[in-house]
């Protein structure tokens, strides 16, 4: 893959961080942080906005993350992808909870640091070991948001997450596969295909065949 390429494309995305509700700074800036470093994609921080509280989900002190999902999507721009972050507890009607949930394709995800925390009975706060989880979640989420789905191989990020246990045991660090997906998605939505080839469009027909790259 060229870097400098690859660097163009992602330039061409854009990730708008959205707290809902109190989110601290340092939370925002963490998952800014990591998303510039680990997806190369610039991000915006937005001012918070307030939790819908339409998705909030009776009897539960929960909130819905596909409602919130829903919301997220409205008015999003065809080259942006939209992160909320929230301290709210997540859950979708049939899990108890989530740390995050995206619309997988669909340029929108949430995530919370609800869960991110020590587990009972351990020394309360360890903020540190908590923005790394949080990093860890916003970055499976947001790729998700780009179409890139669960991937098998070990210490990937994409893996399924069963718990923070399982979750503390993954590098920060996309397998070579789903670096390979982050870029074809990337390139599908910015328009510029990462082998180096504008997408053919009717003002713009196939490229020749000979300058494509090997698959
Ligand atoms: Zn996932
Ligand atoms: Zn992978």
């Amino acid at each position: 893959m060229d870097p400098a390429l690859l660097n163009r494309m992602n330039r061409s995305l854009r990730v708008e961080i959205i707290p809902l509700g109190r989110v601290d700074e340092v939370a925002g800036a963490v998952v800014a942080a990591n998303i510039q470093e680990f997806l190369g994609f610039p991000t915006t921080l937005a001012s918070p906005q307030p939790v819908p509280e339409e998705a909030h989900l009776p009897g539960r002190n929960q909130y819905d993350a596909g409602w919130i999902l829903k919301q997220l999507r409205r008015g999003l721009d065809p080259r942006a992808l939209r992160l909320g972050v929230t301290t709210r507890d997540l859950a979708l009607p049939i899990l108890t909870y989530v740390f995050g949930e995206a619309l997988v394709g669909g340029r929108a995800a949430v995530v919370s640091v609800f869960r991110l925390g020590t587990e009972p009975g351990q020394p309360r706060k360890d903020l540190g070991r908590l923005y790394e989880r949080l990093a860890k979640v916003a970055l499976h989420e947001t790729a998700h948001a780009l179409g890139v789905p669960h991937c098998r191989r070990s210490g990937c990020l994409m893996r399924f997450s069963y718990g923070l246990d399982h979750l503390d045991t993954l590098e920060i660090a996309f397998c070579p596969a789903c670096r390979e997906e982050i870029a074809r998605r990337t390139g599908a939505l910015t328009g510029i295909n990462y082998a180096g080839t504008p997408e053919p469009t009717d003002s713009n027909p196939s490229p020749v065949p000979g300058r494509q790259r090997p698959s």
